[in-house]
């Protein structure tokens, strides 16, 4: 018998629609899982009573016929999004006792269109890192191992790695992700599960903790590319509170979701083909393109020749907004405070903001305000930041060349398999490389997906990434969906938790 936390988005709603169970079962079946796997670090709060208010709410609107779109539905959401009376620390000792007085628009979507809220999910401090190692609250541990029997702990990718522990390890059918520079997609393609960047602007950024605005994405991490669109549905919409929500109609991107890629025009860029990435990883990229010329698809070489600049343009951008978003942390408005004791006179205010700030945020945070207020400073504004503005505007633009000859990218979403805790996280550039598949189409804006395409040598999961043209989610999610069905992914991690 598949248990019910077996179950995904799509499945709990419909089985919750026609009776088949009752959502408080849901609830607490998932409930209990959580309870179970504390062991994997994805939580940083458990809420088990808003999941059970929120189910009985569901069994209640069943009986009076008045159910919302995810009514039933149980969510876990990333860390990063303010929940109203609920702690949210974006992953950082600075915002510890943080209990927002409001609800970020994307959670309070979801929660509107009738979702509960199993607890708010472990993360890299300010979404800043690859694998989940920079959270205040400790790493999480992804669910899979290596089949070599060696045990070894290993990352669930970041920045979103409790989300997709929760996942993978069904502690939760969906959750919330946010991708600025890969964060949904890398840890989606480490777990075995689908992850989706919308195009920016989709969602809104409202209550959403700061770390790069221009580049920051809500999106769902769950099961499979149905669950995905059902909840991105909900996620999504225009927002007057978020200048730079787009003022455009939600499509029904469940209803139109199809597996019919015929004719579609697939680019392959060349670029993408970087040395030292894994046979491994060329061996599952070269079955996705197989799979969907089989599906009908136009294979297509085609070039992004900038691709090579993505990577450092994403590093001066990221850390260059983060520096002033992070600058609101100060000791005074919210957050935590650190008085010196012998701060007084002229010097004390500045006293205060150094000590709040120097045991507020840990190494990798201050790492990036250091860069950050170097590339924006008045002696290296122009050689850096300025420069690389530029250059983002090269790499959108080879986008928008390549999409006059296909319709669609398919490129592996991160050059390995997930690593061993503890493996990258003394040297940064290695752990900012591993984002190089992942930070062209976020510097771009444009919607991108990973998806479960095969398993490498130890057994672990390899994702394949889609991504498309500006606003067509629904191109990037028939393609996706046309991979699922035609890759049968059904491994799954044994329970050692
Ligand atoms: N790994 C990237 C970084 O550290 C992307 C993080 C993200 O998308 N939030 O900046």
């Amino acid at each position: 018998m598949t248990s019910l936390t077996d179950l995904g988005v799509a499945r709990i709603r419909d089985g919750v629609r026609d009776g088949a169970f009752a959502a408080r079962e849901v609830a607490e079946a998932f409930i209990a899982a959580i309870e179970q796997a504390r062991a994997l670090n994805a939580f940083t709060v458990e809420t088990p009573e808003h999941a059970l208010a929120a189910a009985d709410a569901a069994d209640a609107a069943r009986g009076s016929g008045d159910l919302k779109p995810l009514s039933g539905v149980p969510l876990g959401i990333k860390d990063l999004f303010a929940t109203k009376g609920v702690q949210t620390t974006a992953g950082s000792r600075i915002l510890a006792d943080f209990r927002p007085t409001y609800e970020s628009t994307v959670s309070g979507n979801l929660l509107a269109a009738g979702a509960g809220m199993l607890g708010k999910l472990n993360m890299d401090e300010f979404a800043m890192g690859s694998s989940n190692e920079t959270s205040a609250w400790g790493p999480v541990l992804s669910p899979w191992r290596r089949s070599d029997g060696g045990n070894v702990p290993l990352t669930p990718g970041g920045s979103s790695g409790g989300s997709a522990s929760a996942v993978a390890a069904r502690l939760a059918p969906g959750v919330t992700g946010t991708d600025t520079g890969g964060s949904i997609r890398q840890p989606a393609a480490f777990t075995g599960i689908t992850g989706i960047k919308p195009t920016y602007g989709r969602c809104s950024r409202w209550g959403m903790v700061a770390f790069a605005s221009s580049l920051d994405q809500a999106g769902p991490m769950a099961r499979n590319v149905r669950d995905c669109a059902i909840m991105l549905q909900a996620m999504a919409g225009f927002d007057p509170k978020d200048s730079t929500s787009l003022d455009l109609p939600v499509p029904d991107w469940e209803a139109a979701v199809s597996s019919d890629v015929r004719g579609k025009r697939i680019g392959i860029p060349k670029e993408y083909r970087i040395d030292g990435v894994p046979a491994e990883i060329d061996r599952v990229w070269e079955h996705g393109i197989a799979l969907l010329r089989d599906a009908g698809a136009e294979i297509v070489e085609v070039s992004l020749p900038h691709t090579k600049y993505a990577l450092p343009t994403y590093y001066i951008i990221a850390p260059a907004e983060a520096s002033s978003n992070l600058a609101r942390y100060d000791g005074v408005r919210y957050g935590r405070r650190v008085q010196p004791e012998q701060a007084k006179g002229p010097g004390a205010l500045t006293d205060m903001y150094e000590a709040t700030r120097a045991a507020g945020f840990g190494a990798e945070v201050k790492r990036r305000i250091m860069i950050g207020t170097y590339v924006l400073s008045a002696g290296f504004y122009d050689a850096y930041f300025n420069q690389a503005q530029k250059v983002r505007a090269l790499i959108a633009r080879d986008f928008d060349r390549a999409w006059e000859s296909c319709d669609l990218l398919l490129t592996p979403t991160a050059p390995s398999a997930a690593f061993a805790l503890g493996e990258k996280s003394a040297d940064p550039i290695a752990m900012y490389l591993n984002d190089v598949f992942a930070v062209p189409a976020s510097l771009a804006g444009l919607p991108a997906i990973s998806v479960p395409a095969g398993l490498d040598d130890q057994g672990l999961p390899l994702g394949l990434q889609l991504v498309g043209r500006a606003l067509d989610e629904q191109g990037v999610l028939n393609a996706a969906l046309a991979l699922e069905e035609r890759v049968g992914f059904t491994a799954r991690p044994e329970a050692w938790w």
